[in-house]
C-alpha cells in the first residue's frame, strides 16, 4: 500500500487524501478593480455627499481591495429622484425594447465573465470554481431569462394587464453578490420598474462593476442606481417614501426590522430570509450520491447559503454508514486560496462571520454534540474555517436550530417517515429541503408535507431562472424567478 494511503485518512481503504497533491493552479485573469468606487446614480459614478468611504477587504488575505463610497440620506434621496425621473420613459418603452437592454447586459456580462468571476472571488472569498461555473453564468442566465419575458408580459397573468409598480428599493446580502443582484434587477427591469439597490457592505464590487456594464449597454440614466454602505444605508433605501415596493434578501432578524419600519405603510414587500434546511436521507437512497449531495448541500460557498442543507436527517439503519462515508469525503476537501482552481472551500466572508461560526460551533460542543473536523491546515492570513460535522445532535441544540451560515453540518437521525417530516418541519424557517430515496411515492409525500419553498429530490442546490425560489414561515414571502417572480414586481389591472 502506498505510504500516504494511511496517512491522512488514518484508515485503510481510502484512496484519495494526499496521494494526489495538486500543484497550485491560481486563476490569473485581471479583475480590473478601481482603487476607489463612487455611487452609481443617474448613469454616472458620483462622489458620496457624505464625503466618506470604507474599505472592501479580500477575506482570503485581509488585504484592502478598494474603497467604497458610503451613501447617506442625501445620496439615497438623489438615487430615488433619478429613478423616479427615469421611470416614465422606461415604463413606457415597448417590452421588446426593454428586453434588448437586458439581452445586452447578459451578453456583456458573458464577455467579461472571467474578470467578474475573479472579482467576485476576491471580494467575497468563494472558490473561483464556483464564481466561474455558477455565480457569473447563473447571473447572466437570469438577465437572459428576463429579457425573454420583457416582450411577453401579457402572458404573466393571462386576461389581465401587468403594469409596473414604479421605483423599487432593493437590499441584498454578501453570499451571492452578483447573483442576488441579477435576481433582483432582472424581473424588476423586465416589468418596467426602476431600481435603487444597495449591495452588502463587504461585497459591493461586482455591483459597481456591473454598473460599468450598464453604462456600456447604454441603459437610460436613472433606471438602475447603486448606493453602497452598511445597514444604515440599507434602512434608508427600504424606508424611502418614493419606493413603491421594497425587496430584501438577508437575515430574518433584519427582515423583521424592515417590516417593523414599514408597518402601516402601503409598501409592497418581498422578503427572502434565512433558512435551516433539512437534507433527509432514507435507507433506500443511493448512498454515494447522497453523500455527494450532502457535501454540496453544506459546503458549497463555505455554507454561506440561505438554502444550505445544514441539518442532515439520516434514517437510522444507514446512519453509521452515511456518517463514515461523509467523514472520509470531507477529509479530502481542499480548504484554502479561493483563487486556486482546485480549492473546494474558500475563505469565510468576514471576520464577523468567522466569529459567529466559531461561537456557534463552541455552543455545539458545550451542549454535548460530538464534533468532527478533518486534519486541515488553514492559511495563516485570512478568514478560514475547516469543514465540520456534528453527530449526537438533538433538536434542542443551538446548532440544530440557528442558522450558522458556515461549513458546519448538524446530523440527526430518524426511524420513520413521520418522524422525519416532524423533525424537518420543527424550525421557524422554511426555505428548502432535500429528500434522498429510491421511492417516487415517498418523494411526493415528503414534498407535500415539508414546509419549504423548494424541495429537491435526489439532488441539492439546483437553481434555474425559470424556477421560483422563496420561503415559508420566517424564511420570508414572495418569490424570485419564474412567472411568480415577475408577478411580485407587477400591479395587475
Ligand atoms: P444581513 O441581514 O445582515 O444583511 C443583508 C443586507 O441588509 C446587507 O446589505 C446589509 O447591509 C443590509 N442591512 C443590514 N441592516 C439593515 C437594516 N436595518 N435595514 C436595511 N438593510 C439592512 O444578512 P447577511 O449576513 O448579509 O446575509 C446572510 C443572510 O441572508 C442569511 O440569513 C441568509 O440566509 C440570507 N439569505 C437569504 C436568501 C434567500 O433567498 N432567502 C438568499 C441569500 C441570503
Amino acid at each position: 500500500m502506498p505510504r500516504n494511503r494511511r496517512n491522512r485518512a488514518g484508515r485503510a481503504g481510502l484512496i484519495f487524501g494526499d496521494l494526489w497533491e495538486f500543484d497550485p493552479a491560481p486563476e490569473t485573469a485581471d479583475p480590473k478593480l478601481k482603487p476607489r468606487y463612487g455611487l452609481f446614480i443617474n448613469g454616472s459614478f458620483v462622489r458620496p455627499r457624505t464625503g466618506r468611504h470604507f474599505d472592501s477587504v479580500n477575506p482570503a488575505n485581509e488585504r484592502k481591495l478598494a474603497e467604497i463610497a458610503l451613501a447617506g440620506p442625501a445620496d439615497v434621496d438623489a438615487a430615488y429622484q433619478a429613478a423616479s425621473r427615469a421611470f416614465r420613459g422606461w415604463s413606457a418603452l415597448p417590452g421588446r425594447e426593454r428586453g434588448k437592454y437586458l439581452f445586452r447586459i447578459a451578453r456583456l456580462l458573458q464577455d467579461r465573465a472571467r474578470e467578474f468571476a475573479v472579482a467576485e472571488t476576491m471580494d467575497g472569498g468563494k472558490p473561483i470554481r464556483e464564481s466561474r461555473d455558477f455565480d457569473v453564468p447563473m447571473a447572466a442566465a437570469h438577465f437572459f431569462y428576463h429579457a425573454g419575458w420583457a416582450d411577453k408580459l401579457e402572458y404573466v397573468a393571462p386576461g389581465r394587464r401587468a403594469a409596473p409598480l414604479g421605483v423599487v428599493g432593493q437590499v441584498i446580502p454578501w453570499n451571492f453578490p452578483l447573483l442576488m443582484l441579477a435576481w433582483k434587477l432582472g424581473p424588476a427591469l423586465a416589468m418596467g420598474n426602476c431600481v435603487v439597490l444597495k449591495p452588502a457592505e463587504t461585497t459591493s464590487i461586482t455591483a459597481l462593476k456591473l454598473a460599468e456594464i450598464l453604462q456600456d449597454a447604454e441603459l437610460p440614466p436613472g433606471v438602475v442606481n447603486f448606493v453602497t454602505g452598511a445597514g444604515e444605508t440599507g434602512a434608508l433605501v427600504m424606508g424611502h417614501p418614493s419606493a413603491a415596493k421594497v425587496a430584501f434578501t438577508g437575515s430574518t432578524e433584519v427582515g423583521k426590522a424592515i417590516m417593523r419600519q414599514l408597518a402601516g405603510t402601503d409598501r409592497r414587500m418581498t422578503m427572502e430570509l434565512g433558512g435551516k434546511a433539512a437534507n433527509i436521507v432514507f435507507d433506500d437512497a443511493p448512498i454515494d450520491q447522497a453523500v455527494e449531495g450532502i457535501v454540496n448541500g453544506i459546503f458549497f460557498n463555505q455554507g454561506h447559503v440561505c438554502c444550505a442543507g445544514s441539518r442532515l436527517l439520516v434514517h437510522e439503519p444507514v446512519a453509521e454508514r452515511v456518517v463514515s462515508k461523509l467523514k472520509n469525503r470531507i477529509r479530502v476537501l481542499r480548504v484554502g486560496d479561493p483563487l486556486d482552481k482546485n480549492t473546494d472551500l474558500g475563505a469565510i466572508n468576514s471576520r464577523a462571520q468567522l466569529d459567529k461560526i466559531t461561537r456557534l460551533v463552541a455552543s455545539g460542543v458545550r451542549e454535548g454534540a460530538v464534533k468532527f473536523q478533518p486534519p486541515c491546515p488553514l492559511p495563516e492570513k485570512g478568514f478560514y474555517f475547516p469543514p465540520t460535522l456534528f453527530t449526537k445532535v438533538t433538536q434542542s441544540h443551538r446548532i440544530a436550530r440557528e442558522e450558522i451560515f458556515g461549513p458546519v453540518l448538524s446530523i440527526l437521525t430518524f426511524r420513520t417517515v413521520d418522524e422525519a417530516i416532524e423533525k424537518a418541519n420543527n424550525t421557524p424557517y422554511g426555505l428548502s429541503a432535500g429528500v434522498w430515496t429510491d421511492k417516487g411515492s415517498r418523494i411526493l409525500r415528503m414534498s407535500t408535507e415539508l414546509k419549504a419553498g423548494v424541495v429537491w429530490a435526489n439532488t441539492f442546490n439546483k437553481f434555474d431562472p425559470s424556477s421560483p425560489f422563496g420561503g415559508y414561515k420566517e424564511s420570508g414571502f414572495g418569490r424570485e424567478g419564474g412567472r411568480q417572480g415577475l408577478l411580485d414586481y407587477a400591479r395587475l389591472e
